[in-house]
């Protein structure tokens, strides 16, 4: 179901902060007892007294269901926009907005540097389906412009990338995008729409693995489509309907009930992972350090004009190549050595051999001794000594 966010006047709205949103946006108590927590509404279909006339406008949950209602109202409203759509995954999200915005004999700009699963179903998936596409590195806009082609119908945009933290400018890529006749999508996973609003700088779509920040927990699997066009939240809206890559009920609940706490939990993920950077910037087994908030980032500027602060995720090099890496993958303790990312627990992991292993031999290799963590929200102290001991 197509359902447009009220916006901040709407009458389930009692504030315009960003956390009220979180908290109240799509989530009033339930009419029939008062219930503050939206409701779980397990049910595959709805009773109709009369055929073809429901009673809420909900006949089957493969097409709606009012959790998933009640989330994807509070994802628009975090986005600043007026539709918003929930899918089972960020890769479900990603295959239902490529169908919808290409057809075959069309033309795709892509990150170099793009998220490992983006690329494999751009380029194993899509491609022999006919959709063409050309990975270029989105920071440097004048390549981005040269890669488009009269068929081009989308750019992708992820910012900042996964793993290596680069970053693009939004405004920018957008109106090379616009100038083409194509749209923009930004994939808004690293940043979250707490520090990051890509659609107020241009963006025609934003893409969210909501298994990341948004869900916070690591206890789900979700994905978003969220724009301001109408014409493409129906055909977001069809693509999910008639593909069925929709959340169940009880996984539309957890990842809203996640997203309550985003602000609380995105400034101490920032927190953290800068003091995070300062210690692996002067340690001595570490070459390079990749982190859109440290001065010497090719994308600090750019992202400090569109980024409220730069997120948990820290990547870095050490010395002693792929093998040193691996082992210090194992030594930490309370870094968990796991894929994924943006729960509150720190993880670690190994992206040349994990996440990204899928481009090896590609333009989107990653360097071999790269570490990514995502650092979380336990005590700072306590991550600092583990990452120290896994180091030294
Ligand atoms: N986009 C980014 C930036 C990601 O990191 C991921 C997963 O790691 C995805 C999309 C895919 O999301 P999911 O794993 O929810 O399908």
């Amino acid at each position: 179901m197509t359902t447009e966010f009220p916006g901040p006047a709407g009458t389930d709205i009692t504030g315009d902060g960003f956390s009220t949103r979180a908290i109240h946006a799509g989530q009033d108590p339930e009419q029939l007892t008062g219930a503050v927590a939206v409701p779980i509404y397990q049910t595959s279909t709805f009773a109709q007294d009369v055929a073809g006339e429901t009673r809420a406008g909900y006949d089957y949950t493969r097409a709606g269901n009012p959790t998933r209602t009640a989330l994807e109202v509070a994802l628009a409203s975090l986005e600043g926009a007026r539709f918003g759509h929930a899918f089972a995954s960020g890769m479900a999200a990603s295959d239902a907005l490529l169908r919808a915005v290409l057809k075959p004999g069309d033309h795709i700009v892509i990150p170099n540097d793009a998220y490992g699963g983006t690329f494999r179903l751009i380029d194993k998936i899509f491609k022999p389906w006919g959709i063409e596409h050309t990975s270029v590195p989105l920071v440097d806009l004048d390549a981005v412009r040269a890669a488009v082609r009269p068929n081009t119908k989308l750019i992708w945009s992820e910012t900042p990338t996964n793993p290596l933290l680069s970053v693009s400018d939004i405004a920018g890529l957008a109106a090379v995008a616009h100038e083409a006749g194509a749209k923009l999508v930004v994939d808004n996973t690293f940043a979250s729409p707490y520090l990051q609003q890509p659609l107020a700088l241009g963006a025609d779509i934003v893409l969210h693995s909501t298994t990341k920040y948004i869900g916070g927990h690591s206890d789900v699997i979700g994905g978003a489509l969220i724009t301001n066009d109408q014409q493409l939240s129906e055909d977001f809206d069809f693509h999910a309907k008639s593909m069925g890559g929709v959340p169940g009920p009880f996984d539309a609940w957890l990842t809203l009930r996640g997203l309550k706490t985003l602000a609380v939990r995105m400034d101490r993920h920032c927190d953290n992972a800068e003091a995070v950077v300062e210690l692996l910037v002067g340690h001595p087994r570490v070459e390079k350090v990749y982190y859109p908030g440290l001065p010497g980032h090719p994308g600090h500027e750019v992202a400090k004009s569109q980024m409220s602060r730069f997120g948990g995720m820290v990547s870095f090099t050490v010395v002693g190549g792929i093998e040193e890496a691996i082992k210090v993958c194992s030594r930490t303790r309370l870094f968990l050595l796991a894929e994924s990312l943006g729960g509150v627990e720190s993880l670690i992991e190994h992206p040349g051999v994990m996440t990204h292993a899928s481009v090896a031999g590609s333009d989107l290799e990653v360097p071999a001794s790269l570490i990514r963590l995502s650092v979380g929200i336990e005590d700072i102290a306590d991550l600092l000594t583990d990452l120290k001991d896994a180091l030294d």
